[in-house]
């Protein structure tokens, strides 16, 4: 369903990623994991454009990705994206937070965009909240509505960058288990995540990125008792 192939991004002189190939099938689950600046975000942002690429290709359903313009525009709206900074609209309420796209975008009316969105907010479990304002909810409450919105333009695939690391504690399973739900669902998901219980329960392929390349990728079960680089145990060392 999303297709990379030689993918290579360079900052200046930083090389943030390194000929990446990475496939991700229909209704898989691709936990993405490893240190800091390895470029997991870069990954995740190039896969809807938000940064350019300077070789190589990348498609969606098939579809080469559109470099600007409408058709830019028209691919973005079917890759959902959730970020770890909560990026609702502060001004709106929750719920024209999640009908804003599919009226605007998918050309919903204004009543069928509101029964879905109550749909989506009740399945994330945030209906009651639909007429607050985003600063009145909390974060784990703010990052469920960011899942919903999302959802409202049924996307094909969803990608997470660390979608529950500015979340207090006690907030981190409401949403991990919202995210749960949707790859039970067959959801096609790309999650960047320190949340190694997320990974070893959710993933069907866990990829190591270290220095802007992949170093290795596998089942949870293969990569988390049995990992071949010295790099991924060295981080795996760290981090469990
Ligand atoms: P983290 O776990 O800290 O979020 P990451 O794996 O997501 O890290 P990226 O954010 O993808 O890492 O960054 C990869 C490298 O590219 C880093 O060295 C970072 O400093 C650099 N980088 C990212 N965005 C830019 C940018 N817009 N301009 C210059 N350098 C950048
Ligand atoms: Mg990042």
């Amino acid at each position: 369903l999303v297709v990379l192939e030689g993918v290579q991004k360079h900052f200046g002189a930083l090389h943030a990623l390194k000929d990446i190939d990475l496939t991700v099938t229909r209704g898989e689950v691709v936990v993405v994991i490893g240190p800091s600046g390895s470029g997991k975000s870069t990954l995740c942002r190039a896969i809807n454009r938000l940064e350019t690429i300077d070789a190589g290709k990348i498609s969606l359903d098939g579809k080469d990705l559109p470099q600007e313009g409408k058709a830019l525009a028209a691919l973005r709206a079917e890759v959902g994206m959730v970020f770890q900074s909560f990026n609702l609209f502060a001004h709106k309420t929750i719920l024209e937070n999640v009908t804003l796209g599919p009226i605007k975008v998918r050309g919903l009316k204004k009543d069928e965009a509101e029964k879905k969105a109550r749909e989506l907010l009740d399945r994330v479990g945030v209906e009651h909240q639909a007429d607050k304002y985003p600063a009145q909810l909390s974060g784990g409450q703010q990052q469920r509505v960011a899942i919903a919105r999302a959802l409202a333009m049924e996307p094909k695939v969803m990608l997470f960058d660390e979608p529950t690391s500015a979340l207090d504690p006690e907030m981190i399973k409401e949403v991990l288990d919202v995210m749960v739900d949707l790859a039970k669902q067959g959801m096609t998901m790309v999650v960047v995540t320190h949340e190694m219980g997320f990974a070893r329960t959710a993933a069907d392929r866990v990829v190591f990125m270290a220095d802007g390349a992949i170093v290795e990728e596998g089942t949870p079960e293969q990569f988390f008792t049995n990992p071949s680089s010295d790099r991924a145990k060295d981080f795996l060392g760290k981090i469990l």
